[in-house]
């Protein structure tokens, strides 16, 4: 049963969000519209010029703080090189998670109140509005995971198909538009860094590895290789040579979904670790 009101978090998001989208300091680029109908943006800070970088975050519903942790990373943004911020790529899940059925589209109230097997606490809700785990849906040895499930649900669904779902279409579409350096994907929780999908190149796998150890270092957090991920945005970014990183932001000791008032403590030094990495890669 429910007992925690996360209303208040989703609140907060979505005015952060909409503030953002007002900000005349960077632009915002709408790639597309989640299966529920809500608006997916990235923002973008820096130069167009050479190659970009790109941090994204909420693609796992209860993994939210993430979405906080990249909105104020483009808020404090102050390097020349460009990078685009993604903070919230599964709107419809997050709406879900905190929101629970009144975070629903009407015609698909009964469906996901089936997916939570009629329960009324959404807050571990991990997929999008269909069931399906967007990290585990991209064209990177999809269906190939250990954890994968076959049937929709809460979390780890792999989707009928690889690119199954509209969000991550948009999403694809809008990452093939530009030329990509490196990308860094937030997640929570458990202060690890994950590099090394397996089906890479030699080449992006040893440049992967070494981003992941810088970040691990700076943060104090574990950088481990990811040897079974399958399916997910970094893995994709990896097979068409972007290295990308995936940060696990916050210590086990956070229940999830970690919540807006811990945001201070996940975020502390989460920009210093950009900026020094970032400069540090194009010094190289
Ligand atoms: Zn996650």
């Amino acid at each position: 049963m429910t007992n925690v009101d996360y209303s208040d978090d989703y609140r907060i998001l979505h005015k952060n969000l909409q503030n953002l989208i007002k900000n005349k300091n960077f632009d915002a680029h709408f790639y597309g519209k989640s299966y529920y109908g809500n608006d997916l943006v990235a923002f973008h800070k820096g130069s167009y010029a050479g190659k970009q970088f790109l941090l994204t975050g909420g693609i796992h519903a209860r993994e939210y703080i993430s979405s906080f942790v990249v909105m104020k990373m483009l808020e404090d943004y102050d390097l020349p090189y460009g990078c685009f911020f993604v903070p919230l790529l599964n709107p419809d899940g997050v709406s879900i998670c905190l929101n629970g059925l009144d975070g629903v589209n009407d015609d698909y109230k009964s469906v996901v109140q089936r997916l939570n097997n009629y329960s009324t606490d959404f807050s571990m809700w991990k997929a999008n509005g269909r069931g399906v785990d967007l990290n585990v849906n991209f064209p990177a040895m999809w269906g190939k995971g250990k954890l994968n499930v076959a049937l929709p649900g809460p979390e780890n669904f792999i989707g009928e198909s690889a690119l199954s779902e509209v969000e991550n279409i948009s999403l694809v579409k809008f990452i093939n538009k530009f030329d990509f350096e490196i990308s860094v994907a937030y997640h929570s929780k458990g202060e690890v860094v994950y590099y090394g999908f397996s089906g890479a190149s030699n080449i992006i796998k040893s440049k992967s590895k070494k981003i992941a150890k810088k970040f691990a270092k700076f943060l104090k957090y574990k950088a481990i290789i990811s040897k079974n991920s399958v399916g997910g945005l970094s893995d994709y970014l990896c097979l068409h040579n972007i290295s990308s990183v995936t940060i696990e932001l916050g210590n086990d000791s956070f229940c999830h979904p970690i919540r807006y008032i811990n945001f201070n403590e996940i975020y502390k030094n989460q920009y210093v670790a950009i900026k020094k990495i970032f400069k540090d890669i194009k010094n190289d």
